[in-house]
C-alpha cells in the first residue's frame, strides 16, 4: 500500500487517543482509513464536509446492565451494548454478540465494518453491532431466556423495524433470536421484523441460517473463477470454527466438490484426511451443544488437537477462517502460504490480523476480507426485512438465487474499486472503498448529521 497521507496517519492518532483500550476498534480503522487515503485526492469534498472524522464516530452508543436470576435464585449482571454507528443508507443493521470476551472495542470494530459490509450489499441498510458479555455456555435454556428477556427489556427502548433491526452473532442463533424477539412483543404488543434470523414459523426467511455460509462460498468462488484459480471441485478445504458459518460453507463447499478435512471450536481443531462429516458436527454442536473433540469419538479417522491455532497448520488449498477475530497471525499465513494455499475467505470478521493480511496480499494469495465475503448473512437479513414489510414468504430457491447474485455482485463491485485506484487485485482495499463511497455520498447529501 502506498504511504499514508499526514492528514489520515494524524486522524488515526487522534482516533487511538480518543478510543483507548479499543484495540480491536484501532485495528478495524487503521485498516480502512489507510485504504479510504487513496481516494481522497480524487474527492475533495470527503476534506470538505469532515466525512470521515465523522465516519468513525458513531452516532449513538448504548451500554446497559442485564441482571437476571440464575436456575439456583441468584442475581447475575450482565453488560449489554448497541453501537448505533452509522445510518447514512438505512436504518442500523447487524448482528448481536453473545461471548465473555465482549467489550465496547470489539462491539465497536464490528459496527463499524458493519457500515461498509452493508453498502456493499446494495442494499439500504446502516451500520450498527451490539452484544453481551453473557457466556450462553453451559448455561441451561431457562437461564439463556431469562438473560435474553432481561437483554430485550432494555434494548427494546432503541430498536424498531425502521430504526434499528439486530440480528444474530456468536453466541445468537435461533433459540436467543426467539426468546428476545418473544419478549419484544409482550412489551410493546407488535408483530413486527425487529429482530431478523427468527424461525420460519414467525417471521423468518428461508435460506438465512445458510445465508452467511453458502455466500462466503459464492464469494470465493467467484474470486477464484474470475482469476483463473480453478473452482472447490476436487480442493482440499480448512474452516476453522463449528458454528452457524462454519457449518453451512461445509455444507456449500461440499455440495461443489470440496473437501473439509479440517474444522475447530475455542478449544481446539478435527482433522480427518477423508473429509469431516458434516451431520455430526451439527448434531455435536447444534442439537447437543457440545465439544467437537467428541467428533473423534464416533469416526475413528479423524484426530483432535487441543489449542485452534494449530489448525492452520493443515495443509489445504482454500481456508475459511469463520470463528472470530484474529484467528490468523502472521506465522500462520506463513504456514498456509507454504502448505500451498490458493485462496483465503474470511467467514469471521477480522480473522487475520493485519500482519497476516499482508502475508497473503504479498504472496499473491487471493484474499477475500469479511466485510466482503461474509456479507451474505446481513444481505439476506435485509431479504427478511422486505419479506417482513410485504407479509410475504419467498421460497429457498428464490431467497439463495438472490444471495449469489449478491455475493458476485460485491465481488465484482470490490475487484472494480481495487482496480480503479491502482491495487488490481486486492479485495481488501476494494471492499473499503466500494462500500464507503454510497456511504459518503449520502452524509454528503444530508448535510451536518
Ligand atoms: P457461532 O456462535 O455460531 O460459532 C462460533 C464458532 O467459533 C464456534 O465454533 C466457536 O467455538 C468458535 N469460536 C468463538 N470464539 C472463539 C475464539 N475466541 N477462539 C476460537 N474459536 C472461537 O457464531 P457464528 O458462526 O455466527 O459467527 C462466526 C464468525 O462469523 C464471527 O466472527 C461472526 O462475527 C461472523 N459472522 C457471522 C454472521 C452470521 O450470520 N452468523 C454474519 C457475518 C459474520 P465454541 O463452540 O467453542 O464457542
Amino acid at each position: 500500500m502506498a504511504s499514508t497521507s499526514k492528514y489520515v496517519s494524524e486522524l488515526i492518532e487522534k482516533l487511538i487517543a480518543k478510543n483507548k483500550g479499543e484495540s480491536e476498534f484501532h485495528q478495524a480503522a487503521t485498516e480502512i482509513l489507510e485504504s479510504l487515503d487513496l481516494i481522497l485526492d480524487k474527492h475533495p469534498e470527503y476534506l470538505e464536509n469532515s466525512v470521515l472524522e465523522r465516519f468513525v464516530e458513531p452516532e449513538r452508543v448504548v451500554m446497559f446492565r442485564v441482571p437476571w436470576v440464575d436456575d439456583k435464585g441468584k442475581m447475575q449482571v450482565n453488560r449489554g451494548f448497541r453501537v448505533q454507528f452509522n445510518s447514512a443508507i438505512g436504518p442500523y443493521k447487524g448482528g448481536l454478540r453473545f461471548h465473555p470476551s465482549v467489550n465496547l472495542g470489539i462491539i465497536k470494530f464490528l459496527g463499524f465494518e458493519q457500515i461498509l459490509k452493508n453498502s456493499l450489499t446494495g442494499l439500504a441498510i446502516g451500520g450498527g453491532k451490539g452484544g453481551s458479555d453473557f457466556d450462553p455456555k453451559g448455561k441451561s435454556d431457562n437461564e439463556v431466556m431469562h438473560f435474553c428477556q432481561s437483554f430485550m427489556t432494555e434494548l427494546h427502548k432503541h430498536i424498531g423495524a425502521d430504526v434499528d433491526v439486530p440480528a444474530g452473532d456468536i453466541g445468537v442463533g435461533g433459540r436467543e433470536i426467539g426468546y428476545m424477539y418473544g419478549q419484544y412483543k409482550r412489551m410493546t404488543g407488535l408483530s413486527v421484523g425487529i429482530l431478523t434470523g427468527k424461525g420460519l414459523s414467525y417471521g423468518g426467511s428461508l435460506a438465512r441460517t445458510e445465508a452467511t455460509g453458502y455466500g462466503l462460498v459464492y464469494f470465493v468462488e467467484e474470486m477464484m473463477r474470475s482469476n483463473h484459480k480453478g473452482d472447490f471441485n476436487g480442493k482440499n478445504v480448512v474452516i476453522s470454527g463449528s458454528g452457524n458459518v462454519a457449518i453451512y460453507a461445509h455444507q456449500k463447499v461440499t455440495d461443489l466438490g470440496g473437501t473439509v478435512v479440517a474444522m475447530s471450536d475455542s478449544a481446539g481443531y478435527i482433522y480427518d484426511p477423508k473429509g469431516i462429516n458434516l451431520d455430526t458436527v451439527k448434531q455435536l454442536k447444534e442439537v447437543e451443544r457440545k465439544r467437537i473433540s467428541e467428533y473423534v469419538k464416533i469416526h475413528k479417522s479423524a484426530t483432535y488437537t487441543e489449542g485452534c491455532f494449530g489448525i492452520w497448520n493443515v495443509p489445504c488449498e482454500i481456508a475459511l477462517p469463520s470463528a472470530t477475530q484474529n484467528e490468523i497471525d502472521e506465522q500462520s499465513a506463513k504456514t498456509l502460504v507454504k502448505n500451498g494455499c490458493l485462496a483465503v475467505g474470511e467467514g469471521a470478521n477480522m480473522p487475520a490480523t493485519l500482519d497476516a493480511t499482508n502475508v497473503f496480499l504479498k504472496s499473491g494469495v487471493l484474499f477475500g476480507p469479511g466485510k466482503a465475503a461474509n456479507a451474505g448473512g446481513v444481505a439476506v437479513s435485509a431479504l427478511e426485512m422486505s419479506q417482513n414489510s410485504q407479509r410475504l414468504d419467498w421460497t429457498f430457491e428464490k431467497v439463495d438465487a438472490k444471495l449469489k447474485d449478491i455475493m458476485i455482485n460485491i465481488f465484482n463491485e470490490s475487484a472494480k474499486a481495487a482496480k480503479e485506484y491502482g491495487h488490481d487485485g486486492n479485495y481488501v482495499i476494494g471492499a473499503n472503498i466500494a462500500g464507503f463511497k454510497k456511504v459518503a455520498e449520502a452524509m454528503i447529501a444530508q448535510g451536518a448529521v
